[in-house]
């Protein structure tokens, strides 16, 4: 039998039971991940190194032999450094991968328990509730206004209503409407699947079988490093040609003016700067994942970084969602409850004085629909109060349980109109023994209008604009407070009558209103002060009413002049509200397309707009926002699916400490490619300029290559570990669009290459007269010591280093000191001296050197200290 014509859970169980099932994890088999051997291949089918590798081997046969072995030797190391790095990032970022593991509520012994959907089994009983998305395939036998969107399977976007009664059995996938598929989003309401199928069994599964394919994105960076490798590439290719142009005309050795050429085009060209970056990157993801941050995309670092504007919702991301009912305004009096955290221990306290809340119906009411209204649970487990569920819906349970009202009595529930942000408000219909009770709780706003009476002294009494005023006036009171509202409501009817929506949601009974207290996280305070130091502004964004929105956003700093309500929102046009934009505004009472339009026209005024989201309706405007922000505890896995990052602990602070990571990661590659780049012009100038001077080569192929992928390149990736400048959070963000190299860093490189190129060619023409050896040795150790005196420089490039700290990147200068470790060996072992053709040097010949490479750190240093005393005061 076919599990949707299954007429009973036990009929679904049986139908199960004979199919041959898949008893594995419940995953799809993901698209094949990059083998190690791709990876350590693809360090050698790059063009350039492939030609020196024929280069090398020509070289074997047709001259100096050693020469052509080094060369290899030196290709096969930079090649296992290279591979060791990439397959570093790999891990990295697989394991971060598995942070993101989706969970799902099953219910399990009656109880409701969270597990990780790989770990579903066909026959589970899986909770479904909207936001979900379907962790397996399954048969409904539970639904309460049940609405998926199966677009991720079908392609329909508009939802479809899901039902628990059989089907046909010849009814086709489309319409199987008990059914819900793994990866479809459900949208709204709730209930409850049997898992059928897992992993590739499920239809998802199948499809994914067909199309096993990962499409890899290059970051802006990446982008931009490439053309950047791509023009000092074609400038390296053409300044070799003439190098070997010029030695050929010369008449030098033609393999040897070859080898030279070669060597340099593949030292100069920095063609593996995208490949850096993503090293850099991954790292950079995993320092975030320990700041709470996940990324789903590496790009997402490199846009946070020049965030300009953070919309933020306010419920647990500015403050703490522990909530607790706090206060209750009922039949005219205010009631004061006591207590802390989710322990059901505390009293009712009304003018001063504890009452007993058993002996008030009003009060009774109220607490009672509170907990019918009410998805959450409590339990009591090894004396400590175990909670799940939202927390507004706890502290309603919590405050009923104080009174007495226990979880058992939740009632019968038939049905239920879930919440929306739209209508703001939720309700239940509970049967009792001759009718049927609706409760509804909600908005104060959005179920006053809809009230016509309310409890005094137990009687319903007519509701008049009196008491409306009078009502008003408690929830305005509460918010003011920083309270967050809610109003309850009920009525009675006929045990056989069948109601929708807005006949259930009318002429209702008020019952009270709860002001719940939620109080901002005080770490939040601080982290406001760095945003507004680093330019980038905070607009709050929540469905909260505006004067609990006010009323907390004062609390933690941050300065609102206006809070702009939907209402008011929709009535303006794009002009008005882009104006309003400019301002210290909030937003409040919103819907989630409200979002998608602020977003829109922030970014339309040029901002970089980074937007926080929990909910299904949340996704356009994450998608739409350059960094959407889901959240990992309170989000719904479609806003977590829709997301650039997911924050692990819904906390504000931790989009302040991504951004400034964020910030770290860029300003690290700049520095770093600032850094290599000058290093290589500097090289490729002196060659060049001592061809055009017609001596004997400064630098010999083999030495070039020694040069640039052994001692530089482990220099340069230390400074992409390099800690954040201190003014980092100081400075306004970044253009999105701002070149690496522009007119000021190109002045820079010039700089420093040529002082490299110079200083080399000055002391290679100082000692050439005596002796070719020790010339050459000394020119190329001179550049080998200028290289990694430099990285000093790039740490910071306006503070000087006894600011900056001498250890405060202790890899950087253990990187200095192994180069010059082995730069002392190429010089003084003879093995090294036979491969590296060097002879060793004399005390006065490091001297020579020294003073001629101190200059290049000590000049900029004293200009920064300088310029760091100027700005200092
Ligand atoms: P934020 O957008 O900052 O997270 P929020 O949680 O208040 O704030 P919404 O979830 O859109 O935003 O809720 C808007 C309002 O709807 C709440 O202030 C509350 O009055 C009401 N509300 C929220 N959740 C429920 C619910 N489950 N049942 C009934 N009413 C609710």
């Amino acid at each position: 039998m076919k599990q949707w014509h299954a007429k009973t859970v036990d009929e679904v169980r049986i139908a199960l039971a004979k199919q041959q099932m898949n008893r594995g994890k419940n995953e799809l088999i993901e698209a094949q991940p990059v083998r190690w051997y791709f990876i350590l291949a693809r360090q050698f089918l790059n063009f350039l190194i492939l030609i020196l590798i024929i280069a090398a081997i020509l070289s074997f046969y047709l001259s100096d032999k050693i020469d052509a072995l080094a060369i290899l030797a030196i290709i096969i190391f930079n090649a296992f450094l290279g591979f060791f790095h990439e397959l570093r990032a790999e891990t990295t970022l697989r394991a971060l991968k598995k942070m993101l593991s989706p969970k799902c509520s099953i219910i399990n012994k009656k109880k409701e328990q969270n597990i990780d959907v790989k770990n579903l089994i066909p026959g589970d009983c899986v909770v479904l509730r909207a936001g979900n998305i379907v962790p397996a395939d399954m048969r409904i036998i539970k639904s309460a206004n049940l609405m998926i969107n199966e677009a991720a399977l079908t392609g329909e976007s508009v939802p479809a209503e899901k039902l628990s009664a059989p089907l046909p059995e010849e009814t086709t996938i489309s319409d199987q409407r008990n059914m819900a598929f793994m990866g479809t989003h459900i949208v709204n309401g709730h209930g409850i699947g049997l898992v059928v199928a897992i992993g590739m069994d499920t239809e998802l599964g199948r499809i994914s079988r067909l199309a096993n394919k990962i499409v890899e994105v290059k970051t802006p960076l990446q982008t931009q490093l490439s053309v950047i490798g791509r023009q000092f590439g074609v400038l390296a290719v053409v300044i070799s040609i003439i190098i070997i142009l010029i030695g050929i005309f010369e008449g030098r050795d033609l393999i040897n003016m070859l080898m030279t050429g070669i060597s340099l085009a593949v030292s100069a060209i920095p063609e593996g700067l995208p490949a850096v970056v993503t090293i850099a990157l991954a790292l950079g993801a995993r320092t975030m994942a320990n700041k709470k941050a996940l990324l789903r995309h590496l790009e997402a670092a490199e846009t946070l970084g020049a965030v300009s504007i953070i919309c933020t919702d306010k419920t647990g991301t500015l403050t703490k969602n522990q909530m607790k009912v706090e206060r209750i305004w009922t039949a005219g009096e205010t009631i004061d409850v006591t207590g802390i955290g989710y322990e059901p221990v505390g009293v009712f306290i009304k003018k001063n004085q504890q009452i007993n809340p058993q002996s008030s119906f009003e009060l009774m009411s109220l607490l009672n629909t509170g907990s019918k209204c009410n998805h959450a649970q409590i339990n009591q487990e090894m004396g400590s109060w175990e909670t799940l569920g939202p927390s507004d819906e706890i502290a309603l349970l919590v405050a009923a349980f104080k009174a007495g009202i226990e979880q058992k009595h939740q009632g019968n529930i038939t049905h239920e109109f879930s919440f929306d942000s739209v209508r703001k408000r939720m309700s239940v219909i509970e049967e009792l023994e001759h009718s049927q009770m609706i409760h509804v709780k909600g908005a104060p706003e959005h179920i006053v209008p809809l009230c016509t009476h309310f409890i005094m002294d137990g009687n319903e009494i007519g509701l008049g604009p009196e008491e409306q005023k009078k009502i008003e006036y408690a929830y305005t009171h509460f918010a003011q407070k920083g309270l967050r509202t809610l109003a309850l409501a009920r009525k009675k009817i006929p045990k056989q009558a069948q109601v929708n929506v807005h006949e259930a949601e009318s002429n209702l009974t008020f019952l009270g209103i709860i002001g719940l207290l939620d109080p901002p996280r005080p770490e939040v305070v601080h982290a406001i002060k760095v945003a507004q130091k680093a330019g980038i502004k905070i607009i709050m964004i929540t469905g909260d009413s505006p004067i609990t929105a006010k009323a907390i956003a004062t609390e933690i700093g941050l300065n609102v002049t206006e809070a702009v309500t939907s209402n008011e929102l929709q009535q303006m046009s794009d002009s008005e509200l882009s104006t309003v934009l400019k301002q210290d505004i909030l937003f409040a009472r919103t819907v989630p397309e409200d979002k998608l339009r602020i977003v829109r026209l922030l970014q339309n005024q040029g901002n970089l707009v980074a937007m926080t989201g929990d909910g299904v309706n949340d996704t356009p405007a994450l998608k739409q926002a350059d960094v959407g922000i889901a959240m990992g505890v309170r989000g719904t896995d479609v806003a977590r699916s829709a997301a650039d990052i997911v924050l692990l602990d819904d906390n504000f602070t931790s989009i302040i400490a991504a951004v400034e990571e964020g910030r770290r990661q860029y300003a690290n590659i700049c520095k770093f490619v600032l850094y290599l780049t000058s290093s290589n012009i500097g090289e490729v100038l002196v060659i060049f300029v001592n061809m055009l001077f017609g001596g004997p080569l400064i630098l010999i192929p083999i030495q070039i290559l020694w040069i640039n992928l052994i001692t530089d390149s482990a220099t340069a990736i230390s400074l992409s570990i390099e800690p954040a400048e201190r003014d980092i959070m100081k400075q306004p963000p970044r253009a999105i669009n701002q070149r690496i190299i522009n007119r000021n860093s190109f002045l820079l490189l010039g700089l420093f290459g040529s002082y490299i190129a110079v200083v080399s060619f000055l002391i290679y023409q100082l000692y050439l007269p005596h002796s070719y050896a020790v010339a050459n040795t000394i020119a190329f150790t001179a550049v080998v010591v200028m290289a990694n005196l430099h990285t000093l420089n790039f740490r910071s490039l306006t503070t000087p280093i006894s600011e900056v700290g001498w250890f405060s990147n202790k890899s950087i200068l253990v990187a200095i000191f192994c180069m010059m470790g082995l730069q002392v060996a190429a010089v003084y072992t003879p093995t090294l001296q036979h491969v590296l053709h060097t002879t060793s040097l004399s005390v006065s010949n490091w001297g020579v050197i020294l003073v001629s490479a101190l200059p290049l750190f000590l000049i900029p240093e004293l200009y920064k200290k300088l310029r760091y005393k100027i700005v200092a005061s």
